[in-house]
């Protein structure tokens, strides 16, 4: 059995400095690693062209690039999409690309399966399974044909971010560093459920933009939709908010989901507003895609439209999102969920 070799991909700047002087290397070589990983996204050391043959020779005793290819791209008809990647453990994990004019955004999967079990989720329902490394979290990035067109990542897939904080984070200074992707943090998004340790952490620590899922401005309900709720709710989360500045380059948004009958009345909009009022923020409308076994709808484009107008003339400016990908499988979890159940299928057939 060939052993397993430990990947450079997900390695931050101080993390290289650490490996090239374990190894006996000059301290510059960590930078030259990173140039080649992150500006040139090579896919061996071999091509590491600028160390030297015996350093290259030693780093690939113990190191690889460690970048792995989707196992399955699914194509939606809008242009949409969706990558499955597979984990040493046999696990699948999600990413979609989503262009859209001048923009093309990659929502990217922080964990595999999820522990937070949001009622409308499909990821929620697989459980959990494990958290992504920091690897395999840029690897998503890295390894997609559409890697060099990409102008925006959203942390939008399977997991909950800030249950994997350390993992993130460090994804998020490699792609904003200088020696790194480069990029501002302007252009990436982390959505939360709001979890307590966690969200301070990460507005303190990072300057990527912030989307916390709402759902709904009733306790009670949000905590049916979402039991995150319960260890977190959404009164102390605004309050938390309140402690920092999103008037300048970081911005504050809230998704909504909206359920046909459920959270879709004029009222919920009212008690948006009055959550909300003087926290300089975004509400994004999205429409739910229906999900097996599970008795909830997307409200219709009319009900949509009125709760918009209602949060942007109460001074909250709202979008609706629209729905990409809906032929194959675009919500969360969705793929991944099909694939494990006819692995499962595959494997009892194999025995
Ligand atoms: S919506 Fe997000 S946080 Fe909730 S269960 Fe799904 S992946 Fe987890």
């Amino acid at each position: 059995m060939s052993e397993m070799k430990i990947a450079l991909l997900g390695k931050t700047q101080s993390e290289l400095v650490e490996i090239v002087n374990r190894l006996g290397m000059p301290k510059f070589t960590a930078g030259q690693i990173a140039q080649w990983l992150y500006s040139k996204k090579v896919g061996s050391i071999d091509e590491m062209t600028n160390l030297s043959f015996k350093n290259r020779e030693r780093l690939k005793e113990d190191y690889e690039v460690g970048a792995t290819a989707p196992v399955h791209a699914m194509r939606s008809v809008d242009g949409t999409v969706k990558y499955l990647f597979r984990t040493p453990e046999g696990n699948f994990v999600e990413s979609v690309y989503i262009p859209d004019g001048e923009r093309a955004t990659l929502c990217v999967s922080s964990q595999v399966g999820c522990k937070m079990n949001c009622k409308f989720c499909m990821t929620g329902k697989q459980g959990y399974s494990g958290s992504l490394t920091t690897a395999q979290i840029i690897n998503q990035i890295y390894s997609i044909p559409e890697r060099d067109t990409l102008t925006n990542i959203v942390f939008m897939g399977m997991g909950e971010p800030l249950d994997n904080l350390d993992a993130v984070l460090r994804s998020l200074e490699i792609l904003t560093a200088k020696y790194g992707y480069g990029w501002s943090p302007k252009r990436i998004t982390v959505s939360t459920v709001g979890l307590r340790r966690g969200l301070e952490r990460f507005l303190n620590e990072s300057d990527c933009h912030l989307a916390v899922s709402l759902h709904s401005p009733f306790p009670a309900q949000r905590a049916e939709l979402m039991p995150a709720e319960k260890a977190f709710p959404i009164t102390k989360i605004v309050e938390l908010l309140r402690k920092y500045d999103f008037s300048k380059q970081r911005r504050l948004s809230f998704e909504y989901i909206v359920f046909g009958g459920v959270n879709d009345k004029l009222i919920y909009a009212k008690e948006l507003v009055k959550l909300l009022r003087g926290l300089d923020c975004r509400i994004n409308l999205i429409r739910f895609h229906a999900i097996p076994d599970v008795d909830l709808q997307g409200a219709d484009m009319h009900t949509m439209l009125a709760f918009r107008d209602y949060l942007t003339q109460h001074g909250i400016f709202a979008t609706i999102r629209a729905s990409r990908g809906e032929d194959i499988f675009a919500a969360c979890g969705m793929l991944s969920t099909a694939e494990q159940q006819a692995e499962k299928k595959r494997n009892s057939i194999d025995v």
